[in-house]
């Protein structure tokens, strides 16, 4: 066989999933306005969309104390943090974001990276070897696939939310150390997971818990201290390692891994995403320390959030929408095929509302959904204009396929999330 030439290989993959509908398409936002914000066209045109798409569920992105902490940090510090954090890249403002983000979760030391991307690349990477095994709930996060992928140990996954499933996993491979993984609030299903069952499933296995809460923090737990704070247990003290995202709730970039003193120190020392590049800017820094004391502080932004949550529930299920069960920002509404998750999208766009469509391999095949995400700066009218309007696009698509499979026509793709592999495995 003649080496396959690559630029024909990558042309006739993109004809493939342009076939079956799958090709992604990035949408540019040209400005901003809390949830409000204006789409280009391809044509040049405009529009303004009410966002029930992104993942500031607190509303901190554009808060004028973060902005400021911002701006201000960067006239003072520069724009960038010149080296990693080992060469010359640690700045007393990742110190004192540190400190703070510990002291909130309630963990003895924090550790910042780049993004939960890379953060969950680090951990994975710096913990496990070749003789280990990691144990994952089927619809954790992309990144934590990728995590194991890199790490070069052995990957187990177990049925969603199966505290049990885990327990048996952890069991088929007993030499080795061990990692229980999960996340705590599902990125694209908004249930949250069993940290209890799960902690004693660990413990009782010798393995470490760690919970990515990229979508719990600011969200869930006394304080917003996130998903591990709710279910009454901490980070560090009891074999559970906490992530931390700063561009979701938090409304910046970043992230930050929170545990023990001697884990943290270990993976400041040996994990390659953390020593081999670049540190935060300062500045971005700042922003998130100014957002970690409004997300500890403002408690009526979760207060809003959850009488959201539970107004956009409430008129769903009256409207004969299938929502699937989640107290969480994160709200699906299952639609089984992608054509039909896509034109639910488009009716939704025409009628002025911004919802991403989530098809394969994002999640399982025949499993694609509307994934509304919720804000604490969503007005009960804005609630209400979409619940109609998702009733009205539903009622719109009722003829178009429901089989779940995948050939569609060509279609304008919708922005989506970060590919998430929930069909593997
Ligand atoms: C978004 C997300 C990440 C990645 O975090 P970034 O900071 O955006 O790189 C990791 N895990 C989960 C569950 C996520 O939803």
């Amino acid at each position: 066989m003649p080496r396959p030439d690559l630029h024909t290989r990558i042309a006739q993959a993109r004809a493939q999933r342009i076939d079956a509908g799958r090709q992604r398409v990035r949408r540019t936002v040209a400005r901003r306005d809390g949830v409000r914000c204006e789409v280009l066209d391809r044509d040049g045109k405009s529009r303004w969309l009410v966002n029930f798409c992104s993942n500031d569920y607190l509303g901190l992105s554009q808060h004028f104390a973060v902005v400021n902490a911002l701006q201000e940090a960067a006239s003072r510090h520069g724009a960038g943090g010149t080296a990693s954090h080992l060469v010359c890249g640690h700045h007393a403002l990742h110190e004192a974001l540190e400190r703070e983000l510990a002291d909130w979760i309630g963990a003895p030391r924090a550790l910042l990276f780049g993004s939960g991307y890379t953060a969950n690349l680090g951990v994975l990477q710096a913990l496990l070897g070749e003789d280990d095994v990691c144990v994952q709930d089927r619809l954790n996060h992309a990144s934590l696939i990728d995590a194991a992928r890199l790490s070069g140990c052995r990957m187990r996954r177990y049925p969603h939310l199966d505290a049990e499933g885990a327990l048996r996993q952890l069991r088929t491979v007993p030499e080795g150390a061990a990692m229980l993984v999960t996340d705590g609030v599902f990125s694209m299903d908004g249930d949250v997971a069993p940290l209890r069952e799960l902690s004693l499933v660990a413990r009782t296995q010798r393995a470490l818990l760690y919970v990515d809460d990229a979508h719990g923090i600011g969200v869930l737990g006394p304080d917003g201290r996130g998903s591990v704070a709710d279910a009454k247990l901490s980070s560090g003290n009891t074999g559970v390692l906490q992530l931390a995202t700063l561009g979701k709730a938090l409304g910046g970039y970043g992230a930050a891994v929170l545990g023990a003193q001697d884990v943290i120190e270990h993976l400041a020392e040996t994990a390659r995403p953390y020593i081999y590049t670049t540190s935060l800017p300062p500045a971005q820094a700042a922003a998130s320390l100014a957002a970690v004391k409004l997300a500890r502080t403002e408690h009526w932004r979760r207060d809003k959030l959850q009488t959201g949550i539970a107004h956009f529930r409430r008129l769903a299920t009256r409207h004969g929408l299938e929502l699937l069960p989640s107290d969480t920002p994160i709200q699906p509404l299952l639609c089984g095929s992608d054509v039909r998750a896509v034109a639910m999208a488009q009716a939704l766009e025409t009628q002025g509302y911004w919802v991403a469509a989530i098809r394969p391999p994002t999640v399982p095949e025949g499993r694609a959904r509307l994934r509304v995400a919720l804000s604490a700066l969503h007005t009960t009218a804005d609630i209400e204009g979409l619940v109609e309007a998702l009733a009205r696009a539903n009622d719109e698509v009722r003829g178009v396929d429901i089989s779940g499979d995948a050939s569609a026509p060509a279609h304008r793709g919708i922005a989506e999330h970060t590919e998430h592999d929930g069909a593997r495995n």
